[in-house]
């Protein structure tokens, strides 16, 4: 589902360069589960925003589903990350002036797709929160809020997700409710799992821990 070969990142700003990732090679894949782990700093926010399709690598290469994305226009890359991916942030990223169901139907919508109501309350009802759909997300908990923008990111029958820190801004057993319905979703629905956590035990959760350290890989 996701190859990633001999990539590196480079950041520039004017004079400046800043090399932040350098030759990472690794493969998740279909299915799985993978955790991207190390300090802060480290490159794992840049690395999975460049498996996701987010922002283009400096060299190496990713192939997302089998499409490599590298030489990609940003438009086409757009297109890529609307059919095949998911994404979920630390601070779930909802729009404030929606209520959980609108949140969840944005993206149906966008797509141009019909019933996007019936399906954003289903994906609500799978998260367990039918009963709050029509709350903004300022009336919402953390954790709640967590699980609308997983409703949202699930809108799409994604097979891959993409999940920066997810139980980040979230107590310890409200993570930990989150985190199982990352997996459930990962299991039932086949959607390959891919996050950046600072939890070990979330980390040794999934299949496969790349540990990340000056933006090198130094194990799998
Ligand atoms: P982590 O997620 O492990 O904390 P990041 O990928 O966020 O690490 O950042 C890695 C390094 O890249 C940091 O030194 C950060 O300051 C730098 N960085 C991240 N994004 C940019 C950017 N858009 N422009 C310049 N430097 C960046």
């Amino acid at each position: 589902m996701l190859q990633v070969n001999q990539l590196g990142k480079t950041y520039r700003s004017g004079q400046r360069e800043l090399t932040v990732l350098q030759d990472i090679s690794f493969s998740v894949a279909d299915g799985a589960s993978a955790a991207i782990i190390g300090p802060s700093g480290s490159g794992k926010t840049t690395l999975l925003g460049l498996c996701a399709g987010l922002d283009r690598a400096s060299t190496g290469s990713v192939y997302l589903n089998g499409i490599q994305l590298d030489d990609l226009t940003e438009d086409e890359r757009a297109d890529v990350r609307n059919r095949y991916v998911g994404f979920v942030f630390q601070n779930f990223q909802l729009l404030p002036s929606l209520t959980a169901l609108e949140n969840v139907m944005v993206p149906i919508e966008l797509r141009g797709e019909r019933g996007a109501e019936k399906r954003a309350v289903a994906l609500l009802e799978r998260v367990g929160l039918q009963d709050r759909r029509h709350h903004y997300p300022t009336q919402l908990s953390g954790g709640e809020q967590q699980r609308v923008s997983i409703a949202r990111a699930f809108a799409n029958a994604p097979r891959i997700l993409f999940a920066d820190e997810p139980t980040g801004n979230l107590d310890a057993e409200t993570g930990q409710r989150v985190e199982e319905l990352l997996f459930e979703l990962n299991r039932e629905a086949g959607t390959t799992l891919v996050l950046v956590t600072h939890d070990v035990d979330l980390a040794h959760r999934t299949q496969q821990v790349l540990r990340i350290r000056g933006g090198r890989l130094v194990s799998e």
